[in-house]
């Protein structure tokens, strides 16, 4: 086991920050993991991996073949399948495990959330007179909204929706943030839009849609997290980078 070799499990804006940074300082190995949902993925920093491992094992395995020290889960806080993976990995091949979890954003003065558990529940908070509502939600989990014909729905999503899990009455956006909250307001106005569903991922890049929302008065249907923080989650890529940089036995800081 190289401790300086560096695993990360990726698909946000925090993995790549992470990556580049770490590649930049040159210090440690660095190998970035992708499951390989996007067609087109932004370009990343170090030797790049895409697809699944194979569960927890699977990812033990990849530890232990490629002399993995450190695992960084940088995963997207809905990401769940994979961070539990992560965690029994990480014990199975006796490896440190860093969690980088971005917080979740809160509802703050003129916020009209109604929470829902997961997108099935959304849906039926949707009600059942015809409303315009904007999807902001990707496009792996549409099949209840689909089941809700009666509304007409704007997807946003990076890749294409596939046809067969798309609403009948949807129009598509095929569109990567960040998004800032002008082009979020004048996206909810021009096309008439009276309810918002939004998963609750924090961060800055999705935040625009939250406060346009808020500007306009318009309600967000607010999927809540599919699981608790990880115990020990650091919350921001400095954080991380300082728990690295300590796994790893490099000085805390770098001069610049
Ligand atoms: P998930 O449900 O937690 O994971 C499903 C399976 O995909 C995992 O069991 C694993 O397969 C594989 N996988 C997931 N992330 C991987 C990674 N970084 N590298 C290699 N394999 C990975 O994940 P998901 O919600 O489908 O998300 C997939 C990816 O998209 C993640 O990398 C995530 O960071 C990113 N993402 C997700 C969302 C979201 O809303 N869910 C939003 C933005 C970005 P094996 O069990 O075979 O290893």
């Amino acid at each position: 086991m190289n401790p300086r070799h560096v695993l990360i499990l990726g698909g946000t804006g925090e993995a790549r920050r992470l990556a580049e940074t770490l590649v930049q300082e040159g210090e440690l190995r660095v190998t970035l993991s992708l499951a390989g949902r996007t067609a087109s993925p932004l370009m990343q920093a170090g030797d790049v991996r895409r697809g699944g491992f194979g569960g927890a094992e699977g990812l033990a395995r990849y530890i232990r073949k490629n002399g993995i020290g450190i695992l960084l889960d940088a995963t997207h806080p809905f990401a769940a399948r994979i961070s539990e993976n992560a965690a029994r990995a990480a014990k199975r091949a006796a490896v440190p495990l860093v969690s980088l979890e971005r917080p979740p954003w809160h509802a703050v003065e003129g916020d009209h959330w109604i929470e829902a558990g997961n997108t099935a529940e959304a849906a039926k908070l949707l009600g059942e007179e015809p409303r315009t509502v904007f999807l902001a939600i990707g496009r792996q989990e549409l099949a209840p909204f689909a089941a809700r014909p009666q509304h007409s729905y704007i997807v946003r999503s990076v890749d294409p929706v596939e046809p067969a899990a798309a609403p009948a009455n949807a129009r598509f956006i095929h569109e990567r943030g960040p998004f800032d909250e002008a082009a979020e307001r004048a996206l909810l106005e021009n096309n008439g839009v009276e309810i918002v569903v939004a998963k609750n991922s924090g961060g800055d890049a999705t935040y625009g849609k939250i406060a346009a929302a808020r500007s306009l008065g318009l309600p967000i249907v607010m999927v809540r997290r599919p699981r608790p923080p990880a115990s020990g989650a650091v919350a921001t890529v400095e954080e991380a980078m300082e728990r690295i940089r300590h796994l790893a036995c490099l000085p805390a800081e770098r001069g610049e």
